[in-house]
């Protein structure tokens, strides 16, 4: 056959997914954590791989590591589903509450998965953007428009909300009582998207309201703040009702023995991971005030995830001139409604903060000469 026929309809205008994943130096492009595993857990890993049976399949549901997110919790073990990442748990949860004829709530500028996810299982998006706004003192406002969200999702046609907090790209945290006022509001399954939360101020963790709220989901991931963005493992809290769903459509082997293991041996050094954090918040309140300071005067997004939100003149190329020039990757949004001359920038080392410092330095003193 010299010809092939055309794959479905819905996919004709829709873009692989490019995070720009250039060869770099420095990688601040993508919100790890740049310390990567503490010693001894990747020890403890090494230990454990020399006696998994890799030649078997692994446990569908990783029992091991689901009691012991569940008794980390406080929760039932079946209230946790662990998943290849939570890329999978996300596309799996528009699978089983989405759908033809179903809708998601965003409130955009956020995570460019949802709206991938709903484009591959025609689920309706109901969009609820957040503001753009500059205060007279640099600092960037994307705040969600909470009146609007509660008075939508109050229609009664929203099947599944999502909202993020930290939200990626802003780097804004919602408060606990107006996610209890959406929850209260309707009986759409509401994902509380927590991949940075480890980053962020203790009272913004919906956690505790799970015993409240059966149509509440939170989602967590191993790949920020535990380090683990390699291997590829998250995982979704939620009633027994929700979870139950998700262990439906899930794929039986998403979650491989060896990301099991590795979220085991990273959860048994809570205490190194911590002191990893506590580093990237004291230097994300650095960063954040050289970047406003004067000289590079820049608005920054107050931020409380390990990434910045900035906005700097000819964003694209201070992007590129970063890259080439420093080897520095940072994430260029700029051409995303909302987002205008952003770049997002993660937080790295110290050595690489300064590093990103210097070079950005050099880049907008070297654009402003005649
Ligand atoms: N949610 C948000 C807001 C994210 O930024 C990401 C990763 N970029 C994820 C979920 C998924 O992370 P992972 O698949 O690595 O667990």
């Amino acid at each position: 056959m010299q010809t092939v026929r055309p794959a479905a309809e819905y996919l004709k205008h829709l873009e692989p997914y490019d995070p720009k994943y250039l060869p770099a130096r420095i990688y601040l492009n993508a919100n790890e954590n740049p310390f990567g595993m503490p010693d001894q857990a990747r020890k403890e890993l090494q230990r454990m791989i020399e006696s998994e049976p890799l030649h078997r399949y692994p446990d569908p549901l990783a029992k091991h590591l689901r009691n012991t997110v569940a008794a980390k919790l406080g929760v039932a073990a079946e209230c946790i589903v662990l998943g290849n990442g939570g890329d999978e748990l996300l596309f799996n949860l528009c699978i089983a509450y989405g759908g033809p004829g179903r809708s998601l709530l965003t409130t955009p500028p956020t995570f460019s998965a949802y709206y991938t996810d709903a484009l591959l299982t025609r689920t309706k998006i109901v969009e609820i953007p957040r503001a753009s706004a500059c205060s007279a003192t640099g600092q960037l406002d994307f705040s969600i428009d909470e009146q609007a969200i509660l008075e939508r999702v109050s229609v009664g046609d929203i099947d599944l909300v999502i909202l993020t907090t930290p939200n990626n790209p802003t780097g804004d945290c919602l408060t606990l009582d107006f996610i209890e006022a959406v929850l209260a509001a309707t009986d759409a399954v509401v994902l509380i998207d927590h991949a940075y939360i480890e980053f962020a101020d203790p009272g913004y963790d919906a956690t505790s309201l799970l015993k409240k709220h059966a149509n509440l989901a939170i989602l967590r991931t191993f790949s920020k703040a535990y380090s683990l963005a390699g291997m590829r493992i998250g995982y979704l809290v939620a009633a027994p009702e929700i979870t139950q769903e998700l262990c439906k459509v899930r794929q039986p082997y998403s979650v491989d023995a060896l990301a099991a293991l590795a979220a085991l041996a990273v959860l048994e050094q809570e205490d190194e991971v911590r002191l990893q954090v506590n580093c990237i918040i004291s230097q994300r309140e650095l960063l954040a005030r050289r970047l406003g300071e004067p000289g590079l005067g820049l608005s920054v997004a107050p931020s409380e995830a390990n990434y910045l939100l900035f906005r700097v003149p000819n964003a694209q190329a201070v992007w590129q001139q970063l890259h080439e020039s420093y080897g520095i990757l940072v994430r260029d949004l700029s051409a995303l409604p909302g987002l205008a001359d952003c770049l997002r920038v993660s937080i790295g080392t110290p050595q690489e903060n300064d590093e990103f410092i210097a070079a950005l330095s050099c880049v907008l003193n070297t654009r402003a000469e005649p």
